[in-house]
């Protein structure tokens, strides 16, 4: 039986409830004389990282957290990015530092994770804290897009536990730590991770309650991968040429959305799925180091 009236998960909505409670947090901490700092770096101009850094930016100041953008020519010498970094670990009116990626070819970009400090990774790249997350220990600091798909899921209601889970991508901001949370005690699922080099992809796709993709292949998801009633988390976007829109392209995801959400019981779309809720969860991330500082952790 084909499903035909899904549930579209809404990710603006949903990250707008997450803003409404980071707006009581904030005005607590508020009460102790901290404001929540957030700096992003970005190194050259990648326009599409542009634009991220932009909405971050938007998004502090929305909220009343401190914001600082810290834009560094293309050419930046390693030495004077980790000089930066460090600059920025020690000040302490920032809480959360994050460094855009992808940086330019001459950046070691996994160096410059290491030199930040731990307790201000709140991309929670650091090998501390992707360490803490396979060992269980909420002490440290999630990847905001593996950690906006949990919030989602939860908060439209959908059973994680027990479920089959089938990420698409292994990659280290996406796929494998969202693997590692959802595997976790408490959480529960029982997880599968494809990649470019799985055999039979559509039949173990086919075999999940939750298919998550995040491969950044547009449209790349299809009919024969989903079985009916599953629920589809599309974290891909993808520009594609669209000489009808103004800028010229448009974002699409991994998932062929129009033919896979009618056999879906609950789908992402793209935009306004994912995306709100990474940067929910930076901003979230953001309080949560600020709060630690002020609680002496
Ligand atoms: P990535 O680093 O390029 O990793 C892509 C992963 O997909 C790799 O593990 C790759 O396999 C796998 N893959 C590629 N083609 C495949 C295929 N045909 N079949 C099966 N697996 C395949 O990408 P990423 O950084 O994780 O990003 C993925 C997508 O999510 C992109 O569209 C990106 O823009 C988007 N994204 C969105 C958000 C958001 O906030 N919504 C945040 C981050 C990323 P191998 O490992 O074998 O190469």
């Amino acid at each position: 039986m084909l499903v035909t009236s899904y549930q579209l998960i809404d990710g603006r909505a949903i990250a707008e409830r997450v803003y409404a409670g980071l707006r009581r947090e904030i005005a607590q901490l508020a009460e102790s004389g901290i404001t929540p700092g957030l700096v992003v770096v970005l190194v050259g101009d990648d326009p599409a990282s542009r634009a991220y850094v932009r909405s971050k930016d938007k998004m502090c100041r929305e909220l009343g957290l401190h914001s600082l953008k810290l834009e560094l020519p293309a050419d930046t010498s390693q030495r004077k990015l980790l000089d930066q970094v460090e600059q920025l670990n020690r000040d302490p009116a920032i809480h959360g530092i994050l460094v855009q990626s992808p940086p330019p070819p001459q950046i070691d970009e996994a160096a410059i994770i290491r030199a930040l400090d731990p307790r201000k990774d709140v991309d929670g790249f650091h090998p501390l804290n992707i360490a803490k997350l396979a060992l269980g220990d909420a002490s440290g600091f999630v990847p905001c897009t593996p950690l906006g798909c949990w919030h989602l899921l939860k908060e439209s209601g959908i059973e994680v536990s027990g479920a089959h889970v089938v990420v698409l991508g292994r990659s280290l901001i996406v796929g494998k730590p969202l693997a590692l949370l959802l595997m976790q005690k408490g959480i529960d699922a029982t997880v599968t991770v494809v990649h470019s080099r799985s055999k039979n992809l559509p039949e173990i796709t086919r075999s999940a309650d939750i298919v998550v993709a995040a491969i950044g292949r547009a449209g790349f998801v299809r009919q024969e991968h989903v079985r009916e009633g599953a629920v589809v988390i599309d974290v891909g976007i993808n520009r594609v040429d669209d000489s009808s829109s103004p800028r010229g392209y448009r974002l699409i995801g991994d998932v062929a959305f129009e033919e896979v959400a009618p056999k879906t019981k609950a789908i992402t779309p793209v935009p306004g799925g994912v995306g709100p809720m990474t940067i929910a969860m930076l901003m979230s991330n953001t309080i949560k180091a600020a709060q630690r500082r002020g609680a002496g952790r």
